[in-house]
């Protein structure tokens, strides 16, 4: 995964962000058309829906299936844009390869399951088709590489990923939480494969599309996946998420893309000025790391035990406290200082383990 990959799709220009936008499904095919031909007026050039909906719950909406097919080939007839489609399962592959179907995502209910993803992955052997794989709805980094692995092994070479956020237990105003350290570590690892947020689905609510948006450029993702509808309140599923092409133009519209290529002067000299304060920050971490053995020591000598819980707490509380009054957070800095006392454990510990 981690070569150069080939663009996703021929002739659609490489700038930030690449937008793909449709309707969550696909309903009927005056909705599937207007929405695209609206999307294509906007400058749109791939366009999403949805045949095969994967609901929470049965006897919803469960897509259109195959009979919207010939619709999206009616969509790339008239308006020349490049059609997308969620496939669950190899049945859907086929049906969307057989149709020309331009680009394949694996939805995020699938990707938590890898047997589900091996088999679309064996169905996708031999074809030459851009696929892209959602986070899972559980944040587990290892379970997404995981399926874009098997993706990638069934010999699919245009890949990317698809942020839409992960199930939370905690309240929030998302409908799904964006933890953007995960996709930040996922960047991280696979700097070459193409990260989309989906801010429509991590929102929930169409008012959050801009600034999801937004943040997802300003962290340096490859383009948007946003669902649009011809009318959004009519919408058969996520009505709320949606918005009209043209107030999807306007978001667009108003993103600030900052180039992650330019450094000036000033950036050099603070970088430098970082650079000098780690230097000192690992110095004072190795000083204390060597007054923490001497305690260590000290503890083996004495017989006291390892562990000081109260000592500890009294130490997590206190520089929490003056890390707040400093500007900083209390949780950063209680996670700060919970690594370092580990590490001082674990030296006092091996200390102990020695003859
Ligand atoms: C979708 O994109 O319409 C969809 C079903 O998304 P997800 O798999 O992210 O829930
Ligand atoms: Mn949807």
């Amino acid at each position: 995964m981690n070569d150069t990959p080939p663009t996703l799709l021929p002739g659609v220009e490489s700038r930030r962000p690449l937008v793909i936008a449709g309707p969550c499904s696909a309903e009927t095919e005056e909705q599937v058309l207007a929405s695209a031909r609206q999307l294509a007026a906007e400058g749109v050039r791939i366009f999403r829906a949805g045949l095969w909906k994967p609901r929470t719950k049965p006897g919803g909406f469960e897509g259109v299936g195959t009979a919207g097919i010939a619709w999206l080939q009616r969509v790339k007839r008239e308006t020349g844009m490049y059609v997308a489609t969620e496939a669950a399962t190899p049945a859907h592959v086929e049906a969307a390869l057989a149709a020309e179907v331009d680009l394949l995502w694996i939805g995020a209910r699938t990707a938590a399951n890898p047997f589900a993803v091996q088999e679309i992955a064996d169905a996708l052997r031999g074809h030459d088709v851009p696929v892209l794989v959602k986070n899972p709805v559980s944040p587990d980094l290892e379970l997404w590489i995981g399926a874009v692995e098997r993706i990638g092994n069934a010999g699919i070479r245009r890949l990317g990923v698809i942020h839409r956020g992960f199930t939370s237990i905690d309240r929030s105003i998302y409908r799904n939480h964006p933890m953007w350290a995960i996709p930040i570590e996922l960047r991280r690892r696979y700097p070459q494969l193409p990260v989309y947020c989906d801010p429509s689905h991590i929102g929930g609510k169409r008012e959050l599309i801009a600034p999801l948006s937004q943040q997802a450029m300003d962290l340096g993702f490859d383009g948007l996946f946003i669902e649009a509808h011809r009318a959004p309140d009519e919408a058969w599923s996520d009505k709320a998420q949606q918005v009209t092409p043209r107030a999807l133009a306007e978001i667009l519209r108003n993103l600030v893309i900052r180039e992650t290529s330019v450094t000036t002067e000033n950036l050099n000299e603070l970088r430098a000025k970082i650079d000098k304060l780690d230097d000192r920050l690992v110095e004072l971490l190795a000083d204390r790391m060597s007054v923490s053995r001497e305690i260590g020591r000290y503890k083996k000598e004495h017989a006291m035990p390892v562990l000081q819980a109260q000592r500890y707490e009294e130490l997590l509380a206190r520089r929490a406290a003056q890390a707040v009054e400093l500007g900083m957070d209390r949780e950063f800095m209680r996670t700060v200082l919970q690594f370092i006392h580990e590490e001082s454990i674990r030296q006092q510990m091996q200390l102990l383990e020695k003859e």
